[in-house]
């Protein structure tokens, strides 16, 4: 069956990645949650999209330059002053149910890795006794290949960026470095993805799945694809379109 990942706790519905997005999806026959990790300055696992601020909340600058106990006054815009959760709450709201998390690791402004994310976020899950419980992804290889060096979460999925697939060679240089880094499944852009694209991953021996099937269409497509999972900012639309069957 093909999964469904809620993506930013269903972006399109809710305010991202807000505990009214968390909440909500917590409720639905969705298979996975996807929410995004930074690190506060003095170390706190954040969730938030951006490397920054100022879209989505009160405040303005980098994440990793704010304490927890600043970045806990800020209100999350389009929420009824609801604030950012640590890693800790949202697996607290997800713990009664059978939702895996879905936890991607973001590199920071001008896209440099943060020194320690992965060892911090895999002791964090594995503290809680979540990691087999948790799928990590990131769009930078690297680290994935960190990620391993600390633990063993329940999957690794590499989102292989759209420019990579443009180049000569594309999906076959994808899966070249996928096989370099011992990567077990790629996340491909859903308009990257058709017959012959999952089937040429599937035939090097990996798993594939889709990111930003928003639209009804691109749903329909990824279960019509049978890709083992998908990200969509429209949980409830993907749930309605797999129960029509
Ligand atoms: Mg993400």
């Amino acid at each position: 069956m093909t999964e469904i990942a809620s993506h930013r706790g269903g972006a399109q519905v809710w305010p991202e990645n807000s505990p009214t997005a968390f909440r909500e999806t917590a409720r639905l026959p969705v298979e996975q949650v996807e929410f995004d990790v930074h690190p506060s300055r003095d170390g706190r696992l954040v969730v938030h999209h951006d490397a920054t601020l100022d879209r989505t909340t009160t405040g303005t600058g980098p994440i990793c330059d704010h304490d927890w106990a600043d970045l806990a006054h800020l209100t999350l815009k389009g929420t009824d002053g609801e604030r950012m959760l640590l890693l800790d709450e949202v697996i607290e709201i997800f713990r009664p149910t059978p939702i895996v998390l879905r936890l991607e690791i973001k590199p920071g402004v001008g896209m440099r890795r943060y020194p320690g994310l992965e060892a911090a976020v895999v002791a964090c899950l594995r503290d809680h006794g979540m990691l087999d419980r948790t799928v990590i992804t990131a769009f930078p290889v690297e680290t994935l290949a960190e990620v391993r060096r600390h633990g063993r979460p329940r999957d690794l999925i590499w989102l292989v960026a759209r420019p990579i697939l443009l180049l000569a060679g594309g999906l076959p240089t994808a899966l070249d470095i996928a096989r370099r880094f011992n990567v077990p499944r790629l996340g491909l852009h859903e308009a990257d993805l058709n017959a012959t694209t999952v089937e040429t991953v599937r035939a090097a021996g990996l798993g594939v799945g889709g990111w930003a099937a928003h639209e009804d269409e691109a749903i329909a497509r990824m279960f019509a694809l049978g890709v083992d999972v998908f990200t969509t900012d429209r949980p409830d639309r993907a749930v309605a379109i797999r129960a029509r069957g």
